[in-house]
């Protein structure tokens, strides 16, 4: 749907031609994450680029950086697109819940399970926490949906960039975190579900996983400890270049852009201002610091996004390396802040 390279364009376009351009990337948007281009010099464009962090005031770097294993990383990506279509209420959607579940015996793992009632049916909806406790209050979460595109059941689509390196990486941060536990704030991991639309995106056809938890942890006070709220989503494309997101904290992008600035990564983030709908959105909307991480060009003009194009051979090891790595950075440098968010 909405990423061209005509949208690149659009920053510079007069305000009329926006407003038309909007309305028809609107009108077109269908069964998929909504991406539109900001509107140039609006107040929230301003108010945005003036609370975006000096990375003189960020704490200096604290010794070699970490790095995940991208081979492994890589591998979990290749078999979790191996199962094939992976739609809420499937076989291999069950699968994957199983496969998801082996890897991370032995950490405090909860699953929010709920029902929900969609445009297709009822479908059971299950999102897989892993919880790493901290040495210190708050909790950053990483998060990244598992389900694929249920209108692409039967179309041979396999979702390896959408869906697939989203939970390739979150299991390979699972082991650095096994691995070395976190300094700092806990860590917890999320593998959300139903992110997809059944039918056609909408606020209430899209996202149902990580509507229910911000709801849950609205309920349950956890959502005031939340430090930060990161999306990953689509990093596998070989041609990686994260979008900057109008609805993301700017303060925590400029953490984010510093993180892979330090990693010598930071030409593959934020050439680009979307306002992107993801699984951060429910969490933005109650107040919580949020970024996505997401690369919504994937092949010239997103032509392999929602496709039975989107397999293993666009993507790259080092596309999960540079974002895992980049997220590892991040949780580092907010370990170090006196404050977070910043005041
Ligand atoms: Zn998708």
């Amino acid at each position: 749907m909405r990423k061209s390279p005509e949208d690149w364009k659009l920053s510079r376009a007069p305000v009329c031609v926006l407003l038309t351009l909007a309305f028809t990337i609107a009108m077109v948007a269908c069964s998929g994450k909504k991406a539109e281009a900001p509107e140039a010099g609006s107040q929230a464009a301003q108010k945005k680029a003036s609370a975006q962090l000096n990375p003189a005031s960020l704490p200096a770097d604290s010794g070699p950086p970490r790095s995940i294993d991208a081979s492994r990383a890589w591998k979990y990506t290749k078999e979790v697109t191996a199962f094939g279509a992976r739609p809420v209420g499937s076989a291999n959607h069950k699968k994957l819940e199983a496969y998801i579940h082996v890897h991370l015996k032995g950490i405090d793992v909860q699953d929010d399970d709920f029902v929900a009632d969609t445009i297709e049916g009822k479908f059971p909806i299950h999102n897989i926490l892993a919880k790493f406790p901290g040495t210190k209050d708050g909790i950053i979460v990483i998060a990244g949906h598992y389900d694929t595109n249920y209108p692409f059941r039967n179309n041979g689509y396999v979702g390896a960039n959408d869906g697939g390196s989203s939970t390739g990486l979150l299991l390979e941060l699972a082991d650095q975190l096994r691995k070395e536990k976190p300094q700092g704030y806990a860590v917890w991991l999320l593998w959300s579900d139903g992110e997809e639309a059944m039918k056609d995106w909408t606020s209430t056809d899209s996202l149902y996983g990580t509507r229910h938890l911000a709801k849950v942890w609205e309920q349950d006070g956890t959502l005031k400890k939340i430090k930060a709220f990161i999306v990953e989503d689509m990093i596998g494309d070989a041609d990686l270049n994260i979008e900057r997101d109008q609805s993301s904290a700017p303060w925590l992008e400029s953490v984010i852009y510093e993180a892979a600035t330090r990693l010598g990564d930071q030409s593959h983030f934020f050439h680009r201002e979307l306002n992107i709908e993801d699984d951060h959105t429910p969490f933005v909307q109650l107040g919580v610091p949020c970024a996505d991480l997401i690369d919504f060009d994937y092949g010239y003009g997103n032509v392999f996004w929602h496709t039975p194009q989107d397999t293993m051979d666009k993507l790259s090891p080092q596309s999960l390396q540079i974002v895992g790595d980049v997220i590892l950075e991040t949780i580092r440098i907010l370990n170090a802040m006196p404050a977070v968010p910043p005041k």
